[in-house]
């Protein structure tokens, strides 16, 4: 079969691999119907080290369960599934309690470890927990925004429930990738009264101003905290929405909450320490964050989805086969494109 390897910095390649194939009896195989990039993989794909190990990219995509182990209860050959960008068993104490990427059996796709998702089939381990099987046809038109229910979606949404968002709220979000996108879209579904994207890029914020961005602040540093104050009369945001990852954006995140706010960061840090410790600790900042449990949240925003509520799919501005996977991530990371789907 057809799949995606990294080797090094800016070398990714789409190469026959071995068929992906069921080990243990609690696995399932997926043939992939949808895959897409992630932000996440421009990580690797910019700063991976002469000497790392190549790696099988990618951790979102819907497919068709091909074939289920001899201890898979509740999937069975032929359902469209969901996979969200980590495996988890479903039965551990953390999962009871909604964190399923800190489940004690869990791991993540598109890893050293594991084989991904950019690939024509992918190997799925503990496939009860892991997979949601979705009441759509492989074709469904609605598949744009299902998809995103792998990461995007629940990470823009758990950057809200973790920066406290709720009805009435100050909200800002930093980043117009594919995930600040859809955290716009969850400040809103969750009811926040303003919300302020930061972000440069013409075509991004026009479309986070139709998810239901009421302010742009294109600024960045000292200029963006000064923007957003002078937009919050003077007292900053209840909660700060953090989808970059790097030093800066968490300096302009302390620097633009309001006394006693939060702020909720899914950008995977590329940074030592939390920056700015004593503004956060005299304005009682609550830092919270991680990677999104996105196996939780894929029941509560499915509805939304199906009804056409939210339409956290429209990210997607470009569709290609997985022989272009490479052009892919080039043009992500030249932000030529906000967000890729791929169609194996
Ligand atoms: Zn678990």
């Amino acid at each position: 079969m057809r799949a995606t390897v990294l080797y090094g910095a800016g070398d990714v390649r789409v190469e026959n691999v071995p068929d992906a194939r069921l080990i243990e009896p609690t696995d399932a195989l997926v043939a992939v119907s949808r895959a897409c990039i992630c932000g996440s993989d421009l990580w690797p794909y910019k700063l991976m080290k002469p000497g790392e190990p190549p790696r099988r990219m990618g951790h979102e995509a819907i497919g068709v369960v091909e074939a289920v182990g001899s201890g898979v209860r509740t999937l069975k050959v032929g359902d469209v599934v969901v996979m969200p960008f980590a495996y988890s068993d479903g039965t551990c104490a953390f999962c009871h309690e909604g964190l399923h990427t800190s489940c004690v059996h869990g791991g993540f796709f598109g890893t050293v470890e594991l084989p991904g998702a950019q690939a024509e089939a992918l190997r799925i381990p503990l496939a009860d927990g892991t997979l949601v099987v979705l009441p759509v046809g492989a074709d469904d038109a609605l598949m744009a925004s299902l998809l995103t229910l792998s990461d995007v979606m629940g990470t823009g949404h758990h950057a809200a429930r973790a920066a406290k968002v709720g009805r009435g709220k100050a909200v800002a979000v930093i980043g117009d990738g594919a995930v600040g996108l859809c955290a716009v879209i969850a400040a809103r579904r969750l009811g926040a009264e303003q919300i302020i994207m930061m972000g440069h890029h013409p075509d991004r914020i026009a479309l986070a101003q139709e998810f239901g961005a009421t302010d742009v602040v294109k600024e960045r540093g000292e200029g963006a905290i000064e923007r957003v104050r002078a937009v919050t009369g003077g007292l900053g945001v209840h909660s700060v929405l953090e989808c970059v990852g790097t030093e800066e954006p968490m300096r302009t995140a302390i620097g633009i909450a309001r006394a006693g706010g939060a702020i909720g960061r899914v950008g995977v840090p590329h940074y030592e320490a939390i920056p700015g410790s004593e503004p956060a600790f005299y304005n009682n900042l609550t830092i919270g964050g991680g990677p999104a449990p996105v196996r939780a949240y894929i029941q509560e925003l499915l509805p939304d989805v199906l009804e056409g509520k939210i339409e956290p799919g429209r990210v997607f501005d470009r569709v290609i086969g997985l022989d272009e996977v490479p052009d892919g991530y080039r043009a992500m990371n030249e932000r030529e494109a906000i967000k890729v789907m791929v169609k194996p």
